[in-house]
């Protein structure tokens, strides 16, 4: 079965490497002139890097990895902790793979490097798609057109897929704008800064930040509610004088580490709502393409993983009638993401509350049964994608 996969992100990647490992015919086709990534921090949790560690990754992810120790969030200016759960060895006992951060870089060479070059074809920007009843025509911007089984959608939040299957409709701007940094760690050594997933939550905003690279770097978002930017772009530049004034009364530990930017960027949040539909005849769509979310669970990624191995698993299973089967991968997918995309939102609300009742009310309940320790976080990290039932 020839399999033609729209874009070469970390999604479409990774769902390459899960479908070559079922056996199946698989071409990447990437709109840019290389399989890159921007310079900032991804963080894969468990029922993400257990897919990736099947497909014999782990040597390459133990060498590009950071391994957080703890999850640890934290008030805006006094830095008292609300939560601090344990991540490192216990998460990897309880979850049988461990927490991962990496540099985005790193994350997507190593997947790249696990595929055949000759698999991936980058500057084919898709424009088109036919479908007849047993094949489908991916028609590219420069002029080149393949034939597939299955063509699958895996372009991001503005798939040109999507678009083709759906209609058109625009990303939805959440009102969140953000300022990431990447801080080479001698700016930052006298801040001690363990090496942990930190979540520092406040009246409109909250500050996320990790090691990356093998601790060679920090990687830092600022997340700002009332944004009047509405650029996506990953390489717009922002002022480090307006991130600045932004965190002016948080931690000196916050203030600290947006001093040692050495430049920053900023960019516009967009998601969608779940959309009714992923697939339709022998298309369909995963990671950003269906179901874009805030970054608020740090699961964009990692639900794209999943979608990558269910569907391989899948089509594996019902070679026989791909509509079928794919009508299948949206069954047991929509549900799983429909409720990430949720939660990022809800989390969005509860991360950014004013000080006051609600506040003191969310506090004592990350106080008491934080969300993050290894007894709640069962349902999203034990999860197995690839098995379908
Ligand atoms: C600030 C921030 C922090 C985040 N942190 C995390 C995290 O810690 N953990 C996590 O799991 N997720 C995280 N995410 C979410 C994650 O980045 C995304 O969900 C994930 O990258 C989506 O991958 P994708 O492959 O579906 O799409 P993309 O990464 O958008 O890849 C799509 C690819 O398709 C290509 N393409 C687009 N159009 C075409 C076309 N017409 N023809 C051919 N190719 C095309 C693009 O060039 C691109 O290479 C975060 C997101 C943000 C914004």
């Amino acid at each position: 079965m020839r399999v033609a996969i729209i874009g070469g992100g970390i999604g479409g990647l990774s769902a390459a490497l899960h479908l070559l490992k079922a056996g199946f015919d698989v071409e990447v086709y990437e709109q840019a002139p290389r399989i890159t990534e921007i310079g900032a921090g991804i963080q894969i949790s468990p029922n993400a890097s257990r897919l990736l560690i099947r497909l014999g990754l782990k040597p390459a992810m133990d060498a590009a990895g950071v391994f957080p120790q703890a999850v640890h969030q934290r008030r805006w200016d006094d830095g008292r902790t609300l939560q601090r759960a344990p991540v490192g060895e216990p998460v990897e006992k309880a979850f049988g793979a461990p927490y991962y951060h990496f540099h985005r870089a790193d994350l997507a060479n190593l997947l790249a490097a696990a595929l055949p070059a000759e698999r991936v074809h980058v500057e084919h920007r898709l424009v088109d798609l036919v479908q007849e009843r047993d094949r489908v025509t991916a028609r590219f911007e420069n002029g080149s057109s393949v034939e597939a089984d299955v063509v699958v959608g895996a372009d991001g939040i503005h798939s040109r897929a999507r678009h083709l299957l759906f209609g058109p409709e625009k990303a939805r701007f959440t009102g969140c704008v953000a300022w990431r940094g990447l801080v080479p760690a001698e700016r930052v050594a006298a801040l001690g800064i363990e090496v942990a997933s930190h979540n520092w939550m406040g009246p409109d905003g909250h500050v996320v930040h990790y090691w990356v690279s093998a601790g060679r770097f920090m990687n830092v978002v600022c997340v700002t509610e009332h944004g009047d930017w509405t650029s996506e772009s990953w390489t717009e530049k922002g002022k480090l004088a307006d991130a600045m004034a932004r965190y002016e009364r948080w931690h000196p530990t916050v203030r600290g580490l947006i001093a040692a930017f050495p430049e920053t960027y900023i960019w516009a949040l967009h998601d969608r709502l779940p959309l009714p539909q992923w697939s339709e005849g022998r298309v369909t769509l995963l990671g950003d393409a269906c179901h874009p979310m805030l970054p608020f669970m740090a699961q964009g990624a990692a639900q794209a993983i999943e979608d990558g191995a269910a569907l391989a698993s899948l089509l594996k299973a019902m070679p026989d009638d791909v509509p079928a089967a794919l009508r299948r991968y949206e069954e047991i997918r929509k549900p799983r993401a429909t409720r990430l995309q949720q939660a990022s939102s809800a989390n969005r609300t509860r991360f950014h509350l004013p000080d006051g009742p609600e506040q003191q009310a969310r506090d004592q309940a990350m106080a008491t049964s934080g969300d993050r320790s290894i007894a709640n976080i069962g349902w999203l990290y034990l999860h197995d994608a690839s098995d379908v039932g």
